[in-house]
């Protein structure tokens, strides 16, 4: 295989999720999106980290919830248009490989240089964890990161803003590799959406599912239209008379995203600062908006739905492919390392 592309000779991605939870508009809006238009272009290699999951919640019921979560996730996938047959999607800690090469890596990289990296302290901070009990795991986040990307010699990495160091890391760490030992990793690109984050139905920061502030994927019709109806909008206006503000206001925020109907978004965006429009009209055709949004996800979720088993399957075969493309980079990484040569001499 050349470095230059994949086995199939179009350039592979590698991108994922930790399998904490269910997809939710935020999560369509940052990265599934993307993904789905860029499967038809790369061969996609989709990463359940459930290991990286493992850095901030590892008690037993955590890891019981890792099967469920994976797939719920992978379900929410499907449904967002992710085709099998495109996207091998994949199990982390099915993939042992991992914590081989993760091992090498981890000597290639300061412990200054992790230390250094903004999103470590976030990670913790948003676990609840002191400076002084940041987890070795947690520090080697990024570099379990590089594992994954290296393990499937991906050449682009979508990312936010916030893992773009991530990326920068495993090229650091890919050039490292190459010269100290020979070629074996093409430094991965970063494929950055700068895209903001999408605002919480509260309108008190970024849709997050513990927040309590997501409309997910997998929410019906009912559920849709009760999460719009209680959304937070203009504080400042109090009668459907007042004129109100569009920018900012997650209502609107949501219709120029999600409301494929242009004509209406404008029409309610004018009749709203003119103060000609209740905010009940504007809720009740933003979860009409939403439904529509969301109709081809539901057909997609039953399709997949009425056949049991498919979801294991699905992974099971992404995981099979990772499994020999791993076994495949591990054979040259200890090749060029010379640690196959020190085994074969035992005898
Ligand atoms: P939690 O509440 O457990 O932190 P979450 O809903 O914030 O969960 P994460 O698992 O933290 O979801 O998010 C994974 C990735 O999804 C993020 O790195 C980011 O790229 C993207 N993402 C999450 N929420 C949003 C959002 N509101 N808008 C855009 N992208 C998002
Ligand atoms: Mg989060």
């Amino acid at each position: 295989m050349s470095l230059e592309t994949g086995l199939d000779g179009k350039k592979r991605i590698l991108t994922g999720d930790r399998p904490t939870g269910r997809l939710h508009l935020g999560h369509w809006v940052g990265s599934i999106a993307a993904r789905v238009k860029l499967q038809h272009e790369y061969e996609t290699v989709i990463i359940v980290a459930d290991l990286h999951m493992l850095t901030t919640k590892r008690s037993r019921d955590d890891i019981r919830q890792i099967l469920f979560n994976a797939r719920g996730l992978v379900l929410d996938y499907l449904s967002s248009g992710i085709d099998p047959e495109k996207s091998a999607i994949y199990l982390q800690s099915a993939v042992p490989e991992t914590h081989e090469l993760h091992t090498y890596l981890q000597n290639l990289v300061t412990v200054n240089r992790l230390l250094r990296l903004p999103s470590i302290k976030q990670m913790a901070q948003d676990a609840n964890i002191a400076e002084e009990s940041l987890p070795f795991g947690l520090l080697g986040y990024p570099v379990l990161q590089a594992a994954d990307i290296l393990l499937a010699r991906a050449h682009l990495v979508p990312v936010g803003r916030d893992n773009l160091a991530h990326v920068e890391i495993t090229r650091e760490l890919a050039r490292q590799f190459n010269s100290n030992y020979g070629p074996v990793f093409p430094e991965p690109e970063p494929l950055l959406s700068d895209i903001a984050a999408l605002v919480g139905t509260d309108n008190r920061g970024k849709m997050s599912k513990s927040a309590g502030n997501a409309i997910f994927l997998s929410d019906d019709e009912q559920t849709v239209a009760a999460k719009v109806q209680g959304m937070f909008t203009d504080p400042k206006r109090i009668h459907a008379d007042t004129p109100g503000t569009v920018e900012g206001n997650p209502l609107f925020i949501y219709h120029r995203i999600f409301n494929a109907n242009r004509t209406e978004v404008e029409d309610l965006e004018k009749r709203y600062t003119a103060g000609k429009v209740g905010d009940r009209e504007v809720k009740e055709k933003l979860a009409g908006a939403l439904n529509n949004f969301l109709g081809p996800f539901r057909r997609r979720m039953a399709f997949y739905q009425s056949k049991p088993g498919i979801v294991d399957e699905i992974i099971w075969n992404g995981t099979l492919k990772m499994q020999r493309i791993a076994a495949e980079t591990m054979r040259e990484v200890r090749e060029k390392m010379g640690l196959d040569h020190v085994w074969k001499s035992l005898h």
